[in-house]
């Protein structure tokens, strides 16, 4: 993480879903990565296409196993996407949803679909 979230970069529809997402989930949203320039998803190791490029993802710091669910529960609901990581999930609004995780498949260290 460094810098702050970059607000005005995001799209305006994805920060509204974000919002009632939040409402839902009942917790408060600390967001560690937002709109990412090509160049910073570059040095971070984010993916090609990564929904960030386009101000659609943020990754939200998720300490423990119920503000985990709820924050999943709550924006499943609303048909956004969900990458799970070991202390933080990243929300998207890609076309069609889904829930991915972080974590190498058969030690090949496959890319994460982000
Ligand atoms: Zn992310």
């Amino acid at each position: 993480m460094d810098g702050q979230p970059v607000f005005h970069k995001m799209n305006p529809a994805f920060l509204q879903l974000l919002d009632k997402c939040r409402e839902l989930a009942g917790v408060p949203f600390v967001i560690t990565s937002s709109y990412r320039s090509p160049s910073k998803n570059r040095r971070i190791g984010g993916s090609v296409g990564s929904m960030h490029l386009y101000g659609r993802a943020v990754d939200i710091q998720c300490p423990d196993g119920v503000t985990r669910w709820r924050i999943i529960k709550a924006a499943t609901s609303l048909g956004l996407s969900v990458g799970v990581m070991r202390s933080a999930l990243h929300i998207d609004n890609r076309e069609i949803p889904i829930v991915f995780d972080y974590y190498p498949r058969y030690g090949e260290g496959v890319a994460a679909e982000e």
